[in-house]
């Protein structure tokens, strides 16, 4: 019997914003006095966010949960201005993990807002990255979920519109949708570079490469994790079974029936933990070979808010 191939996708995993999101609250804890509070999922993977909560953080959806004065940590994925006016009318402490890429798409609404510029978003529209987004400017900022949405938009002005993006969305996904408004708009602004992330794109490449390569392909991440559920949109475009798992216990046998090659990724916010434990169980089953398939080098980092960067060891 051949052995089983493991193909692991490069780069996969922890991002430079998601990095950054789990420093920031971990010296937070380290900083503050106790109870530290942390409005929304830390970052979108439950493994993660349960260490936290051991840790003491308290997790809590929104700012009426914390205690006036407090501190709380805003988490990656943004927030609304609405949210900080609240949070100082409470004079609470926060510390800011928004990813600073989530925060550039944020100013350039405010910057094509007071340019007069009627703004199409594309992104998902329960995910607190688009909601933060969408606070910036509720009236100019119109949300395309989808093809037929960016089919029947209007806008106010057809000379002054431009185009954004969620930031983990599937490139493909978004240039169908951006090609379609590109062509009721002529003249719609789109950024100069796209919003969907380095380490989203990358991920996407890396997914596509390994997909070619094997007769099954698996995503680590929790299933409200966005930029894992379009890893597995990806691999599936490829033509390639594929499942989002949270960990080894999701793996169901038939899955696995006649696969002679399997490839392994994992969301910008799943911990490599999770990866390795589903590389031990499939050695366990039997002899495997493992491989790595590199698409591409990261070495974006991020800087700390001002509160916590005299307190980190780098
Ligand atoms: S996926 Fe991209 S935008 Fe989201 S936290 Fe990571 S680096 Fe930032």
């Amino acid at each position: 019997m051949h052995p089983l191939k493991i193909v692991l996708a490069e780069p996969r995993g922890f991002c430079a914003g998601v990095d950054r999101a789990v420093d920031i609250i971990d010296l937070t804890v380290q900083a503050f006095d106790p109870p530290i509070y942390c409005r929304k999922e830390i970052v979108h993977n439950r493994h993660v966010v349960d260490g936290f909560i051991e840790k003491g953080v308290k997790f809590v959806e929104e700012l009426d949960e914390v205690p006036d004065g407090a501190t709380v940590v805003f988490s990656a994925h943004g927030v609304s201005p609405e949210i900080w006016n609240q949070a100082r009318a409470r004079n609470l402490n926060v510390i800011d993990a928004t990813c600073p890429l989530v925060t550039k798409v944020h100013l350039e609404v405010l910057s094509f807002v007071r340019k007069g510029y009627g703004i199409l978003y594309i992104g998902h529209r329960r995910h607190d990255e688009v909601v933060g987004v969408l606070g910036e400017a509720p009236v100019a900022v119109q949300l395309i979920e989808n093809v037929e949405e960016a089919r029947l938009v209007e806008v106010p002005d057809a000379k002054r519109v431009v185009c954004l993006t969620q930031t983990t969305l599937s490139v493909d996904d978004t240039t169908e949708i951006m090609t379609v408004l590109a062509e009721r708009f002529p003249e719609m602004v789109r950024p100069s570079k796209s919003d969907i992330c380095y380490a989203t794109q990358n991920r996407q490449e890396a997914v596509k490469e390994v997909a070619r390569e094997v007769d099954l392909l698996l995503v680590l991440g929790s299933q409200n994790s966005s930029n894992s559920n379009r890893l597995v949109d990806v691999a599936r475009s490829c033509g390639t079974p594929s499942y989002l798992i949270h960990g080894v216990d999701d793996i169901e046998e038939s899955w696995l029936d006649d696969v002679r090659a399997i490839g392994l990724s994992s969301g910008a916010s799943t911990p490599e933990i999770l990866v390795q434990r589903v590389v031990d169980y499939l050695k366990s089953r039997g002899d495997a070979e493992i491989s790595t398939l590199q698409v591409a080098r990261e070495d974006v980092t991020f800087r700390l808010p001002p509160q916590l960067a005299a307190l980190s060891p780098a």
